[in-house]
């Protein structure tokens, strides 16, 4: 559903041109979460940036099958919209706003704690808050493919096993698809079926686990979660 074969990306600066992806590859079939794990600056916004056909790839090949749905690290909430209007811009843009999706997006209002915040301005929202409203305007346009760029970063622990777990849940009970990139090691494991350690600048893809396998000195396999009822 995703195929990226020798992805190199360099940037250019005042210093000059810099690798940042070097010769990167993966693939994700349809179903699986893939998390890239890596140090900051590693280059992980940037692989979701050319898999969103945001960035142009300097040289190698990029496939992606099915509709996406990007969340970006930054939030970019529309500051001038309130919440429900920030979320169904998507829908008005893919025309599909009707009862269905409206009713969809109520159902993860009340789930993320949002409900009684839907009538206010991104302004008055917490970092968190926001945060999930980013990640329902991404789950509202009902993508195949998630890109998630630390999705549950602002959140403290108890909204973020709350919300983590719903997501997980939309994604193993509807079929979809995702990268996730996380800095929470535990996050990576539970919530994936396949790791990629990304190394430091240039970032080359050094180790690709998968999560029903033994990772090195681990005594029992490690196991995705179950899906939550
Ligand atoms: P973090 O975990 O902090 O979010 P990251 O792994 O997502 O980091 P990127 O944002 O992809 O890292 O950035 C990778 C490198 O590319 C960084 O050194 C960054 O400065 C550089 N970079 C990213 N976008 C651009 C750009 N548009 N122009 C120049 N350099 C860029
Ligand atoms: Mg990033």
């Amino acid at each position: 559903i995703v195929e990226v074969k020798n992805l190199t990306k360099n940037f250019y600066n005042k210093e000059g041109e810099i690798e940042v992806l070097k010769d990167i590859s993966f693939s994700l079939n349809e179903g699986e979460i893939l998390t890239l794990l890596g140090p900051s600056g590693s280059g992980k916004s940037t692989i979701l940036n050319v898999l969103a056909n945001l960035l142009q790839p300097t040289s190698g090949d990029v496939r992606v099958d099915k509709n996406i749905g990007y969340m970006f690290q930054k939030d970019q909430l529309l500051e001038w919209r309130n919440i429900i209007d920030n979320i169904t811009i998507g829908l008005e843009i893919q025309n599909k706003k009707n009862e269905e999706t409206i009713n969809r997006i109520e159902k993860l209002l009340k789930t993320y704690g949002l409900w009684d915040f839907r009538n206010m301005y991104p302004k008055e929202l917490s970092g968190g808050m926001r945060q999930r409203v980013a990640l329902i305007r991404t789950l509202s346009v009902n993508p195949d493919i998630l890109l998630l760029d630390e999705p549950f970063s602002a959140l403290d622990y108890q909204t973020r096993i709350l919300v983590s777990d719903d997501v997980y849940r939309i994604i193993r009970n509807e079929n979809k698809s995702a990268i996730l990139v996380t800095h929470d090691i535990s996050e990576a494991i539970s919530m994936s079926d396949k790791v990629a350690i990304l190394s430091h600048r240039p970032a080359t893809v050094k180790n690709m686990y998968d999560i029903n396998l033994k990772m090195a000195g681990e005594k029992t396999p490690l196991k995705a979660r179950k899906v939550p009822e």
